[in-house]
């Protein structure tokens, strides 16, 4: 049987020591403080800046919810992130994505101080982390490498695949398993003869953003299954290609309209080794991780 990496159970086990550091900090006066800028009212980022800031309230950091109105211009933005940066009771900048078209996102990225850069996506951090140095590494390659080492997957010596090479994840999550001591190979949609390749991995990584991708016949038996990819179906067609039979998402797809899958198709993790489920693995990492960099930014900025 393989097994189930519980992400949930790992999250948790992450935000009770991010806590406990929070309480060492608070005995000597320093509460981390996490700016999260959720600009117009696109109904994911919502929820998931209200995750966030609700995180921040259940151990014990100051959050600051900003909502600029969804006409705000890339200059009123750089103005904020300069406010941001100035303040000293922010260590930690999110600025939710997506943003409107107007809004120039890299010049914005690249404006929030890299030391109060949790999300990890300024250039100062991506070379930093290319540099082995330290670094405030992307929350979600860094709740895969998380996920790994607390479920007691060898990664030195493996070969990880990675499929995706985008800047958030894929890339990110190859340097981090590059670190580990992996083998790691890193394909796109340029790729020859894909299903060769992620068949030769050990650690499979799959930050595609298509339903299903990987199918059952592009992985060896036994291999562990990273599913980062969280695609939302609708269409009964997609929901019968991998739920068919499944009573549990059948009851979930007939009150909500849609349901979430990875992509890696479900019926791969049957001759996995172990696997992230989707939803319940890797999504739930990015929060604990957001969490631990804030206080890991916390740390640094006053040199601790
Ligand atoms: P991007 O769209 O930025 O990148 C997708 C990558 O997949 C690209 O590198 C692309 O290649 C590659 N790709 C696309 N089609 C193929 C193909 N046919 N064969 C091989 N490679 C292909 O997506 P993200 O990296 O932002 O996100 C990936 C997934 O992870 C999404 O489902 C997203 O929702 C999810 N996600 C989950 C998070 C979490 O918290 N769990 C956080 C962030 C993302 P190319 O570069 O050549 O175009």
């Amino acid at each position: 049987m393989p097994k189930v990496l519980d992400g949930a159970a790992i999250a948790a086990a992450i935000k009770t020591e991010v806590a406990e550091e929070v309480r060492a900090l608070a005995a000597r006066g320093i509460k981390p403080g996490l700016a999260a800028v959720l600009v117009g009212h696109v109904p994911a980022s919502e929820i998931y800046v209200r995750s966030k800031v609700q995180a921040c309230a259940d151990l014990g950091l100051y959050s600051d919810l900003i909502t600029p109105p969804d006409t705000v211009t890339t200059e009123e933005m750089l103005a904020l992130v300069a406010e941001l940066n100035a303040r000293d009771d922010v260590d930690g900048i999110l600025i939710q994505l997506p943003l409107p078209k107007q809004v120039d996102a890299k010049a914005l990225l690249d404006a929030v101080d890299p030391a109060k850069d949790v999300d990890g996506f300024h250039p100062v951090n991506a070379g930093r982390l290319l540099a082995g140095r330290p670094a405030l590494a992307p929350c979600t390659p860094a709740g895969v490498i998380e996920i790994l080492k607390r479920s007691g997957i060898p990664i030195a010596g493996q070969h990880a695949v990675v499929v995706g090479r985008s800047d958030i994840v894929g890339k990110p999550v190859a340097m981090l398993l590059l670190h580990q001591n992996a083998t790691v190979t890193i394909c796109h949609s340029k790729t020859r003869d894909l299903p060769t390749i992620t068949k030769q991995a050990d650690i499979l990584v799959a930050a595609i953003g298509r339903p299903g991708f990987i199918t059952a016949d592009m992985v060896t038996p036994g291999a562990t299954l990273i599913d980062v990819g969280i695609n939302r179906i609708t269409t009964r067609e997609e929901f019968d290609r991998f739920f068919k039979g499944n009573e549990k998402r059948e009851a979930a797809f007939a009150k909500r309209g849609s349901v979430v899958v990875g992509d890696i198709d479900p019926k791969a993790f049957e001759i996995s080794g172990a696997y992230t489920p989707v939803p319940g693995g890797v999504g739930l990492l990015t929060i604990a991780m957001l969490m631990a960099n804030t206080v890991r930014a916390a740390r640094m900025r006053r040199g601790l």
